[in-house]
């Protein structure tokens, strides 16, 4: 029978809850799939051990989730520790480490749940947005002088390689055309900022050539905020840069109903290294320990698995099951405006997929 190694770090709040939640979903779908199983392995890094090694994880840590076929994580943040610790000590040095070039976050407005676009009918919002995840505005070019000064000066380099952005074009090209609707939209701001985002727009106009299938236009990323909520139909596969899609992705989440239930990749196309998938929000703090944490938004990250360790079948089966819980809104949690637990979620999802 097929093995496939799977990571799993929790890392920190209520990604402790939903990554052992996600685990069990995992699991009870090889048990009915009986094709395939699945070989887990915990690693307990994050702000705890960061607070014990004064690191957020081990120096030898990538070499020890290279032989994995994916990686499952859950969230990396302390109310006590500076962000810029937290995230570039763990998830950003994993992203890096393996070259997970594209962030792909799908949006969908899923059964049962309403989200705040009153006119919007859920086919009408079906989006996936790629964020270049390697250099630009969060390349960590930049530094500080004068500190305290009044001639202080800061600075935040935001880089992009024609390299970087080629190969990211492609991507978002490739997945456009694998989409019915072949439509991208190339997001910039290059009417204000004159040389990377020029640059951008120039790739877009020569990558295009290679997918003639594939219709594109282009976007600022203001007015693309404004369309995602006044035309969310005229969108379908949006490619912007790291800190442009970020927002968007936030912003996108939002328009589908809640946080909790937004999934994403951190993909390596070329397959070298894991690709690393993991719900969008972050440890929150506020709602930890208390059953209160949505877990849809790593369930749904683990379709997103499925589907890149070529098990598409079992993908579509979890997000049948998953999409027939939210269908159900006495099976939502309290961000969705329902009082069912994540274990309560967590046991419907396994309950459905033990169905033949
Ligand atoms: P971090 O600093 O790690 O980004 P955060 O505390 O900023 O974490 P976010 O994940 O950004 O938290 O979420 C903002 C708020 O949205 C949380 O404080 C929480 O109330 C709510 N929230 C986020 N994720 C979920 C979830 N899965 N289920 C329920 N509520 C959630
Ligand atoms: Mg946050």
């Amino acid at each position: 029978m097929k093995s496939y190694r799977i990571a799993c770090i929790p890392g920190d709040g209520i990604g402790k809850e939903v990554i052992p939640a996600g685990q069990r979903v995992l699991a009870a779908l090889a048990e009915s799939q009986r094709d395939f199983r699945f070989e887990f392995s915990t690693f307990g890094w994050g702000a705890d051990w960061y607070r014990e090694h004064g690191e957020m994880m081990p120096a030898d840590g990538l070499q020890a989730l290279k032989p994995m076929d994916a990686i499952l994580f859950g969230s990396a943040g302390d109310p006590d520790i500076p962000d810029h610790i937290t995230l570039w000590g763990l998830r950003l040095k994993i992203c890096q480490g393996f070259d997970q070039y594209a962030n792909v976050r799908p949006t969908r407005i899923l059964p049962g749940i309403d989200g705040p676009l009153k006119r919007c009918e859920p086919a009408d919002l079906d989006w996936v947005i790629v964020r270049e995840n390697s250099e630009g505005e969060y390349a960590g070019v930049g530094g500080r002088a004068h500190q305290g000064h009044p001639i202080e000066v800061a600075t935040d380099v935001s880089m992009m390689t024609r390299a970087g952005v080629e190969r990211i074009m492609r991507y978002a090209f490739k997945l456009a055309q694998s989409r019915p609707r072949k439509q991208l939209t190339v997001v910039t701001k290059s009417n204000a900022q004159r040389h990377a985002m020029v640059m951008w727009d120039e790739i877009a106009v020569q990558v295009a050539k290679e997918f003639p299938d594939v219709k594109w236009d282009k976007e600022l990323v203001d007015a693309c905020t404004a369309r995602m909520v006044n035309r969310p139909k005229s969108l379908d596969t949006v490619v912007a840069t790291n800190l442009h899609a970020d927002i968007l992705s936030d912003l996108a989440a939002a328009l589908a109903g809640s946080l909790g239930i937004a999934p994403t990749g951190n993909i390596d196309p070329e397959r070298r290294y894991p690709s690393m998938f993991e719900p969008i929000h972050g440890s929150a703090f506020d709602i930890m320990g208390q059953g209160l944490a949505n877990p849809v938004g790593t369930f749904w990250s683990c379709v997103m698995l499925l589907e890149h360790i070529g098990e598409q079948a079992a993908a579509a089966r979890l997000m049948a099951a998953i999409e027939r819980v939210t269908a159900n809104t006495k099976l939502h949690t309290r961000d969705l405006g329902g009082r069912a637990t994540t274990q309560e979620v967590t046991d419907a999802v396994c309950a459905q997929l033990a169905l033949k």
